[in-house]
């Protein structure tokens, strides 16, 4: 994994040059070397990443070539239209394929319009079902526990 190698890596602390350390001990070292060294406040945090640690001129130059940076931008680039187009791909074909089989030749027919005014009154039926159903259950319920009592 390239995390655990990079884990190993020997980093310079930012604020000591002098200071060597492993990258895995770098957040702790930071939050007690920016205490210890007293001028933790001329350094910015990346907002990449909370290890990097910039004075306010270098940071802007930093943020433009951040490895976080890049990564985190590649990620969102790859994942979100890939989930978006899934879910709209889900929700029109199992709510719909089975109506618009139904009335194939509606001259005005707008498929989105159709489906969603269905959709609707198709939910409303299924609630009123349900509730009906748990309103009959509750009775038959109450039925028998007065019956044993
Ligand atoms: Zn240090
Ligand atoms: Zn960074």
């Amino acid at each position: 994994m390239a995390s655990s190698d990079s884990f190993n890596d020997f980093v310079t602390c930012p604020y000591n040059k002098a200071h060597k350390l492993i990258r895995g001990r770098l957040t702790k070292h930071l939050e007690r070397c920016s205490r210890i060294s007293g001028n933790s406040k001329q350094f910015l945090v990346c907002p990449y990443n909370e290890n990097h640690r910039y004075k306010a001129e270098e940071l802007s130059l930093h943020m433009k070539e951040c490895p976080e940076r890049i990564r985190w931008h590649s990620e969102l680039q790859k994942e979100d239209p890939r989930q978006q187009a899934t879910e709209t791909t889900w929700s029109i074909s199992a709510e719909c394929e089975e109506d618009w089989d139904k009335e194939p030749d509606v001259p005005t027919y707008n498929p989105i319009k159709y489906c969603e005014d269905n959709f609707v009154a198709r939910t409303t039926a299924i609630n009123g079902k349900s509730k009906a159903a748990r309103r009959d259950f509750r009775a038959n319920e109450r039925r028998r526990l007065a019956g044993k009592q």
